[in-house]
């Protein structure tokens, strides 16, 4: 018997300061509205058995705690920005609790950051020393966790490169790329037919490193799912009042949100 489970849950939703903001009274950051409440973004899927975390940032430890996280069966990284990846240490915990390595995919010049930032991390045990054991994986091209089919989208995220993926699994699918201000026309067409879009749309005003919510709608009707939600979103926007604003079928992210694909 197969397992139908394939969801995607929200452990973080905000730009890389997170909402609010150290130091900020703004009326988003001092909002009663727990939903303007932004963890450093990651999300968690469960696929047909599976346990996938996409980005560990600095707030990892506690939204593993906070939303119950109890395996990780593969860890993906988007790219080595210190908001997607500061978290990665408390990986360690799962080695511990599962028994195994964990394999950790991401691409070239990411992966190099990653392994260059965490230098003391490998994919053996040290006798007396307490450390994530992760089995470094590059890739270029789709690959596979168990029956899940897992495409990397390239897309442009300032002067570097960033990484999003797309999730196949039993005719379903989603698309998750939290930080993009450039979409090449090769990764819109890797996404077309996809059911659930998650995409960055970090403020109204312009940005050089990523989309504004015109930009990501824009790029979200070329797209084409049936559902979308925007992620990555500064304290100059409030939940309610972005809600009302969007088109039908698109939506805005919270952290804590499971959206069932
Ligand atoms: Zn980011
Ligand atoms: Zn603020
Ligand atoms: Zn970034």
């Amino acid at each position: 018997m197969s397992d139908h489970t394939f969801s995607l849950q929200f452990l973080g939703t905000g730009t890389s300061v997170g909402v609010p903001m150290i130091g900020c009274r703004c009326p988003v950051c001092t909002s009663a509205d727990p939903r303007n409440q932004r963890r450093r973004t990651s999300v968690y899927l469960t696929i047909g058995g599976w346990h996938i975390i996409v980005d560990t940032p600095p707030d990892f430890r506690e939204q593993a705690l906070t939303f119950e996280i109890l395996r990780v069966d593969a860890v993906l990284i988007t790219h080595a920005h210190a908001d997607h990846l500061f978290g990665f240490d408390d990986i360690r915990r799962f080695n511990t609790i599962q028994g195994m390595v964990v394999p950790v995919f991401a691409q070239n010049e990411t992966m190099a950051e990653l392994r260059r930032i965490f230098s003391y991390i490998g994919d053996a045990p040290k006798p007396g020393v307490y450390r994530p054991l992760a089995d470094f994986r590059i890739i270029n091209t789709p690959f596979a966790i168990g029956n899940v089919t897992v495409t990397p989208l390239p897309v442009e995220h300032g002067e570097g490169q960033a990484c999003g993926y797309r999730f196949d699994y039993s005719n379903r699918s989603v698309g998750f790329v939290p930080d993009c201000h450039y979409m090449p026309d090769s990764t819109i067409k890797l996404l077309q037919g996809v059911d659930v879009m998650v995409l960055d749309a970090l403020r109204h005003r312009p940005h050089s490193t990523h989309f504004t919510v015109e930009e990501s709608l824009s790029c979200l009707s070329r797209i084409g799912a049936r559902r979308s939600y925007l992620i990555h979103l500064c304290h100059d926007l409030d939940h309610a009042t972005l809600s009302n604003e969007l088109p039908s079928g698109v939506e805005v992210s919270f952290d804590g949100l499971t959206v069932d694909i």
